[in-house]
């Protein structure tokens, strides 16, 4: 599959530290630290196009024409497995701002609803990363794009880690103008909205919350989230 907005990375390094995420053996410790390494190698990436502008600075030997990043950079986490990627970012650009937007399903009409956005009136930043490692089915991605393009945010990218068919063309066709950058692209969705093959839950892989009722064995698919899986795979049927 491919789609002119989607960046996979092709860098040995990511791709090695994504086999380790994957594995069901890597504890929660390691996860964490291998989220955090791959924010970064896949954050370098994509503000590789970001405008710069001369700075003029002194060296211990002679003045010179430096550059500073020109646009201001906001990162929106996609609560809550979006926050383990925040730090890596803030490491890779000091000055960015950090905007929370809360969205769950509604289970009637399946769509995103918001439950928590303090965002200005106006934009504040130019260019606006939303942060979500797995991006499967696309809708709260889809739906953060619509919140930030009615801010007045200039520009966006989706940065995951991991991405399914059924996101990348849900969101890539409601929003053609939003880069997509990915450590991988996998195969597909399970019935119970997981990325197969993928790495489980990101969210309970880094926070080590493997109690709840959907980690049992034996759990099955609720309706909504496999109604939601049916009809973006038909809308991928050829
Ligand atoms: N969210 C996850 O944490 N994992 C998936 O596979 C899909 C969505």
């Amino acid at each position: 599959m491919s789609h002119p907005s989607l960046r996979a990375s092709t860098h040995p390094l990511v791709a090695h530290k994504l086999a380790l995420l994957r594995a069901k053996t890597t504890e929660p410790k390691q996860f964490r630290e291998l989220v955090r390494e791959l924010t970064w190698l896949l954050g370098y990436e994509a503000m590789a196009d970001l405008a710069t502008r001369p700075h003029p600075i002194e060296t211990p030997l002679e003045p010179m024409i430096g550059a500073r990043m020109e646009p201001k950079v906001g990162l929106i986490p996609i609560l809550r497995a979006g926050l383990g990627m925040v730090d890596a970012m803030l490491e890779l650009v000091p000055a960015a701002e950090v905007w929370h937007i809360g969205l769950y399903r509604d289970e009637r009409t399946l769509k995103p609803v918001e439950y928590y956005n303090k965002l200005p009136d106006a934009a504040t930043v130019q260019v606006c990363l939303i942060l979500d490692p797995m991006l499967a089915t696309g809708g709260s991605s889809a739906a953060t794009v619509d919140i930030l393009k009615a801010w007045g945010a200039a520009r966006i990218k989706q940065v995951s880690l991991i991405a399914a068919p059924e996101g990348v063309a849900t969101l890539s066709a409601a929003h053609p103008d939003v880069d997509i950058h990915v450590a991988a692209l996998d195969s597909h969705l399970n019935e119970r909205g997981y990325i197969v093959p993928g790495l489980g839950d990101a969210g309970d892989r880094q926070f080590g919350t493997f109690a709840g009722p959907a980690s049992e064995p034996g759990h099955g698919p609720d309706e909504a989230t496999a109604e939601v899986v049916r009809r973006l795979q038909r809308d991928l049927e050829p």
